[in-house]
C-alpha cells in the first residue's frame, strides 16, 4: 500500500507542475509557493527530530508534523548507529512519501557526512581520512575513492554528501585536523577538486553521483587555541593566501553546495558575515550553489557568539548575510522566526526567493523531482569486492615511513617472532577515526565483522604461533598499558611492533589540551626499547602527537594515520615488505609546542638568532619535514633541465629530470616541485609546493618526469590583497636538485 502511494505521488507531481525543464520548471514552482512553503525549503532538521534516536525508526506523527506543518525541505543525520542499505531505503522512502503528500510535492533533500566513505551504512567501505589521502599525493586515487563513496551513498538513497573538508590543516591541535588535506594549499586544492569532480561528474541525476559540499567556508581550521569552534584571528592577506584558494578551485571543479564555518573570524561569526558569504563567495568567487549553515549555527549567533540580541535577530542576520538553508536542526524555530522576520520586513522577499530558487535547482539537478526515492538499481553499486581492493590501495599509498634505522624494515620473515603491543594493536576504531559508522567512530559494534586489527593482520601473515600480544581489545583497556607484561613478553620475541597514537574522535570531543602522547603510552615505548629488542613504532593518529622523546629509541617508525577499512592489512604489508611505502608527510611533524613552524615558512622563521650576529638557519626544525617519507628502494634524481631560464607572462616553464629507482625493490614514488622567490614586495615563502607527480618504477628503471608551470603558479597575495606574480628570480627545487630562473612580466623587461 505504502509503495503504491509513493508511485502514485511520484507520477502526480511529475505530471503537474514540472512540465518544463530545469530553471523554468523551478521558477514556475517558485511562483506557486506560499511563504511557509518557501521557508520550509530553507529548513533542515536532523533525523532525530522525526525518529527514535536509538535506532532511526521514524515516528510517523513527528514526520508528518515536520513536513506538513513546517514544510521541511531537507533532513540530515548524525546518528550513533549505522543502518543497513535496506533500512536506509525504508527510512528515505517514508520521508519522500510524506513529501509527496504535500501540496506541491517538493521532495526532501537528504544529506550526511560521508567524509571518508559512506559513514552511516553498515559495511560501507571506509577509506583513509583526508590527511592520509593527502599523504598518497595521488589525485586519481582521491577521485576513485570519492566515486565509491558516492556510489555507496547513493545506493543507500542519499544524494547529498557533506564533503570534502577543504579547511587547511595548519593548526595540528585542531580536533578536525585528520579531516583536512594537511598544511599545504596546493595539495588541498588538487585533492579537494579531484574529490569534488568524482562526486559530481557523472551528472547528479546518475545513481553514481552525489552533490558535494565544500566545507567549512572559511578558515574553520585556523582557530587560535586549536579548540574546535573557538575564535579565529586572521588577517585577510593570510586568509586569501592559505584558506581561500581551495574554495576557488572547488567552485571551478563544480561543487554544488557549501557549508559555513561555525567559528568567528576577527570577531565576526562567519554565519553573520555578508562580506564573506555574499561579497567574496557569491560576487568574487561566483558561487551559484546552495549555502547551508553548520549545526545550530544560526541559533548560536544569539546563544553563543552574542552578536544577535534575540533569536530572530540571529535569523535575520544570517539570511541577510547570504545563507540559503539552515541546519537548524533540532527544532523548527528557524521556520517560525524567519516567517516573522519576513512579515516584519526584516528580510526581503527577494532574498528568500533567491535562496529557495537555489535549493529547488539543486533538487532538480539531482533528479529528485523525477524520482525522489532510493533507487533499487543503485543497490548493486554497494559493497562491491573491488572497493576492498581500492581501500587497500589507498591505505597502502597513505603509509608514511618516517624512520628505518639499519634497514630494520621490512622485518625479515624467517621464523621471526613478533610481539605486538600498545593500545591500537587490537583496536579497530583507532585505525578508522571519526565519521566511521557513527559520528565519533568509537563504537566498534558497528564496524564490519571482517575488520582486522594490526594484531590480526600480522598473525594472518606470519602465522599465529609467531605473533603474540600483550594488548587487549579496545584502545582504553588497562592491559594495553601494562609495562611489566610487555617487558616479560618481549623475552620471547625477536622484534616489537608497538602501536601507539589516538583512538577515534570527532569535533569538540576530540579537543586536546596537549599534543604530547599520554605518559602511559610513552612509558610503553621506553619499556619496549629497554628490552633491547628492535622496536618498530606504528602510529595510528589523526593529528601529529609528539614523539620527540621516544623517536630516538625506535628503530623504525611508520605513520599510518587513520586509513580506513584496510589500515591493519596495509600496515602489516609494509612491515613485512609486501608493500614498498611511498606516502609523504602532508604536514610538518612537529617536534614540540615551541617548534610549530610550517614548511612554507617565511625567511625570518628560518633564522634562529643565538647571540647578536650569531645565527643558524634551522628555524624550521620539525621532527620530520613536510614531504618526508622513506622507501625500501633508493630514488635518484638527475639534473634539472629547464626549457628556459627566463619565464615571461603567457609563457611556460618546463622542468624535466630523470628519476631512477636505483634500489632493489619496485615502488611508487612522488616527485615534488617547489619554488622560492628571492625577493618580493611581500616576504616570500622559503618553499611553496607547486606541482607533484607520482610514478611507478621497477627496480633499476628510470623515467623522465616533466612539470610545466606558468606565471600563475608563482603567484601570491600582495599587500593590496591581489593575487599577483611579481618579476624576479626564483629557485626551483626537486628533491636534492635545484635550478634558478627569472620571471619578467613581459619579454625583455
Ligand atoms: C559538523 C559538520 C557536519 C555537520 C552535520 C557539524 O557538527 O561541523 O562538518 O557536516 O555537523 O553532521
Amino acid at each position: 500500500m505504502q509503495k503504491r502511494i509513493s508511485l502514485l505521488g511520484g507520477l502526480l507531481f511529475s505530471l503537474s507542475v514540472y512540465a518544463q525543464d530545469g530553471g523554468n520548471k523551478v521558477m514556475a514552482l517558485l511562483r506557486q509557493m506560499t511563504l511557509d512553503e518557501k521557508i520550509g525549503q530553507m529548513t533542515q532538521v536532523t533525523l532525530g527530530v522525526v525518529s527514535r534516536p536509538e535506532d532511526g525508526v521514524l515516528d510517523p506523527a513527528a514526520l508528518t508534523r515536520a513536513i506538513q506543518e513546517y514544510k521541511v525541505g531537507s533532513i540530515l543525520n548524525v546518528t550513533n548507529h549505522a543502518l543497513s542499505v535496506d533500512q536506509w531505503h525504508h527510512v528515505l522512502t517514508q520521508i519522500q512519501d510524506e513529501a509527496a503528500r504535500t501540496r506541491l510535492k517538493v521532495p526532501v533533500i537528504y544529506g550526511l557526512d560521508g567524509i571518508h566513505g559512506q559513514t552511516y551504512t553498515l559495511d560501507a567501505t571506509l577509506f583513509p581520512q583526508n590527511i592520509g589521502m593527502a599523504a598518497t599525493r595521488n589525485p586519481a586515487l582521491a577521485a576513485a575513492v570519492a566515486k565509491v563513496a558516492a556510489k555507496e551513498l547513493r545506493a543507500s538513497g542519499v544524494r547529498w554528501n557533506f564533503a570534502p573538508v577543504l579547511d587547511c590543516g595548519r593548526q595540528p591541535l585542531w580536533s578536525r585536523f585528520p579531516e583536512t588535506y594537511g598544511e599545504d594549499v596546493y595539495i588541498g586544492k588538487t585533492m579537494g577538486a579531484a574529490a569534488i569532480r568524482a562526486y559530481e561528474e557523472d551528472g547528479l541525476r546518475t545513481p553514481t553521483a552525489v552533490a558535494s559540499c565544500m566545507k567549512h567556508y572559511l578558515a574553520y581550521s585556523a582557530s587560535r587555541t586549536g579548540k574546535d569552534r573557538t575564535p579565529i584571528y586572521l588577517p585577510e592577506i593570510e586568509m586569501r593566501e592559505y584558506y581561500l584558494p581551495q574554495f576557488r578551485a572547488a567552485i571551478k571543479a563544480g561543487a554544488s553546495t557549501l557549508m559555513v564555518n561555525s567559528g568567528e573570524i576577527n570577531g565576526t561569526p562567519v554565519h553573520a558575515s555578508k562580506y564573506l558569504l555574499t561579497d567574496v563567495l557569491r560576487k568574487e568567487l561566483g558561487f551559484q550553489g546552495v549555502i547551508v549553515t553548520d549545526w545550530e549555527d544560526i541559533i548560536r549567533l544569539h546563544t553563543r557568539h552574542n552578536v544577535a540580541a534575540t533569536p530572530r535577530a540571529a535569523v535575520v542576520m544570517a539570511v541577510n548575510a547570504g545563507i540559503d538553508m539552515s541546519m537548524v536542526p533540532m527544532d523548527f524555530s528557524f521556520f517560525v522566526l524567519l516567517k516573522e522576520a519576513v512579515q516584519k520586513g526584516e528580510v526581503p522577499m527577494n532574498r528568500i526567493d533567491d535562496a529557495v530558487r537555489r535549493i529547488l535547482l539543486l533538487k532538480e539537478k539531482l533528479g529528485l523531482f523525477d524520482n525522489p526515492y532510493p533507487e533499487p538499481a543503485a543497490k548493486g553499486n554497494f559493497g562491491r569486492p573491488e572497493y576492498q581492493t581500492l581501500a587497500l590501495q589507498a591505505a597502502h599509498e597513505a603509509m608514511t615511513l618516517l624512520k628505518n634505522d639499519d634497514g630494520v624494515l621490512p622485518l625479515q620473515h624467517n621464523n621471526l617472532r613478533v610481539l605486538v603491543a600498545g593500545p591500537s594493536a587490537r583496536s579497530i576504531s583507532a585505525l578508522n577515526g571519526c565519521w566511521s559508522y557513527t559520528w565519533q567512530g568509537k563504537d566498534e559494534r558497528w564496524y564490519p565483522s571482517d575488520s582486522r586489527t594490526i594484531f590480526d593482520a600480522l598473525r594472518e601473515k606470519l602465522g599465529a604461533d609467531k605473533v603474540t600480544t600483550t594488548a587487549a581489545a579496545g584502545f582504553d583497556s588497562p592491559a594495553n598499558y601494562d609495562t611489566t607484561a610487555l617487558r616479560n613478553a618481549a623475552a620471547n620475541a625477536d622484534a616489537i611492533v608497538l602501536c601507539l597514537g589516538e583512538n577515534a574522535y570527532a569535533e569538540s570531543p576530540g579537543n586536546t589540551p596537549d599534543l604530547a602522547l599520554p605518559d602511559e603510552q610513552l612509558a610503553l615505548a621506553r619499556t619496549a626499547a629497554a628490552t633491547g629488542k628492535p622496536v618498530v613504532l606504528v602510529l595510528t593518529e589523526g593529528r601529529p602527537r609528539f614523539i620527540t622523546g621516544i623517536a630516538p629509541l625506535m628503530k623504525g617508525i611508520l605513520l599510518a594515520y587513520w586509513s580506513g577499512r584496510k589500515t591493519a592489512e596495509a600496515i602489516s604489508d609494509v612491515l613485512m615488505g609486501d608493500y614498498n611505502p611511498d606516502g609523504r608527510l602532508p604536514y610538518s611533524y612537529p617536534r614540540s609546542m615551541g617548534e610549530m613552524v610550517l614548511y612554507d615558512r617565511k625567511p625570518t622563521e628560518d633564522i634562529r638568532e643565538i647571540f647578536n650576529s650569531d645565527m643558524t638557519m634551522d628555524g624550521y626544525r620539525p621532527l620530520y619535514p613536510f614531504g618526508w617519507g622513506l622507501s625500501y628502494t633508493r630514488w635518484d634524481y638527475g639534473e634539472l633541465q629547464l626549457n628556459t631560464d627566463k619565464l615571461t607572462a603567457g609563457g611556460k616553464l618546463t622542468v624535466k629530470l630523470t628519476v631512477t629507482n636505483s634500489g632493489k625493490m619496485d615502488g611508487n614514488h612522488t616527485v615534488e616541485l617547489y619554488t622560492r622567490q628571492h625577493y618580493a614586495s611581500v616576504t616570500p615563502n622559503m618553499r611553496r609546493l607547486r606541482a607533484f607527480k607520482k610514478i611507478f618504477l621497477k627496480a633499476g628503471q628510470s623515467q623522465e618526469v616533466s612539470f610545466t608551470l606558468d606565471s600563475s603558479d608563482l603567484a601570491f597575495v600582495n599587500a593590496q590583497l591581489k593575487t599577483v606574480t611579481e618579476p624576479g628570480n626564483f629557485d626551483v627545487f626537486v628533491g636534492d636538485r635545484k635550478a634558478v630562473f627569472s620571471y619578467a612580466a613581459a619579454p625583455g623587461q
